[in-house]
């Protein structure tokens, strides 16, 4: 199985009838870009800087932060690496800060209001990715965006760090793409106007279940409350891909959700085509995909989107998934 498995490295990512869909590689250690490689990804979709910042004594420097990313871009030149800032708060914590205590971390004070209400620390890392765009093809990944608000205080500390690189003659990239997670419900309410801000939507399903079904998703005990097939889950889903695609942007689903073959006909079915996951899974995604037809997955996601109940879309999905494999 695993040989056959690493045949598929080199070969494109591709329907049976030749729709391309594009698999890249979510990483957090340094060490997972070796990973990334072996597995095929088409570059990185989701960098999750706040592994490097775990694993420290002190919150690293700009020139320590640029040294890391300017490494990840270095070693994928054709493929762009997505860089998300950090996500820390939630289930992530950092050794070195500690956030008071709260009744519900996971509506606190974490991620992007971190970095809003600690403007040094926030502009450079900014600084360190913009820095890194001058080796290779980077974008901006801002987490936990809930409304318009938190995109506009984001532009300003991006200005602000291209002033300050600016001003000290210090090579930065003169274009990095700059997009937002969409994980907390209001941004799904919201994807139109924010789609107009930003230029892709990097879907988190982790979160965007969590948050929707009011259900912790590292909790065991409400497991099957936290639910990828939910009704209300792919309504969300469907939606945002179709604001993305209808005003021209780009969207890559980096949730874990993509690395299961049910719900990846399904999303595939609903028009994603750019996703980010951990690596070992792209070889079996691409072996699934080999297999698959698109006018099945879309007649597949256009007939649960009319059930009601995850139950009765595991059940049809089972059905489709025979025909297939
Ligand atoms: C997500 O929320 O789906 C996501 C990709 O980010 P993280 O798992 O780091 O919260
Ligand atoms: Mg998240």
């Amino acid at each position: 199985e695993l040989h056959r498995l690493e045949e598929f490295r080199d070969l494109p990512a591709a329907t049976r009838d030749g729709e391309k869909v594009i698999l890249r590689a979510n990483i957090g250690l340094i060490s997972d870009v070796n990973i990334a490689l072996r597995n095929g990804a088409e570059g990185v979709g989701l960098y999750r800087t706040e592994f490097p910042y775990m694993t420290r004594g002190s919150f690293p420097d700009r020139d320590d932060q640029y040294q890391l990313y300017r490494k990840v871009v270095e070693n994928f030149p054709d493929y762009p690496v997505t860089i998300r800032t950090l996500d820390i708060g939630g289930d992530k914590g950092l050794p070195y800060f500690s956030p008071p205590r709260e009744d519900n971390p996971f509506m606190g004070w974490r991620s992007v209001r971190v970095s809003l209400d600690n403007r040094d620390i926030f502009r450079t890392q900014i600084e360190a990715i913009l820095m890194a765009g001058a080796h290779g093809p980077v974008k901006l990944l801002f987490p936990m965006i809930s409304g318009m608000e938190e995109v506009h205080a984001c532009r300003e500390v991006i200005e602000e760090a291209r002033a300050n690189l600016r001003r000290e003659g210090t090579p930065f990239a003169s274009h990095v793409p700059t997009g937002i997670m969409i994980e907390v419900p209001s941004a799904v309410q919201m994807a139109e106007q924010l789609a107009r801000e930003v230029d892709f939507f990097a879907l988190g399903t982790n979160d965007l279940i969590q948050y929707m079904l009011a259900a912790d998703r590292n909790n065991p005990l409400v497991n099957k409350y936290y639910d990828p097939l939910h009704p209300a889950v792919l309504h969300a889903l469907a939606q945002v891909t179709d604001v993305a695609r209808r005003q021209g942007i780009g969207l890559c689903l980096c949730g874990e959700m993509a690395s299961d073959p049910m719900n990846f006909l399904v999303l595939y079915g609903l028009g994603m085509r750019e996703f980010s996951m951990p690596a070992p899974f792209i070889p079996r995604i691409k072996a699934f995909l080999r297999d698959l037809d698109s006018a099945v997955a879309i007649k597949a996601a256009r007939d649960v989107l009319t059930l009601s109940e995850s139950a009765k879309i595991r059940a049809y999905l089972i059905e489709v998934l025979k025909e297939i494999e």
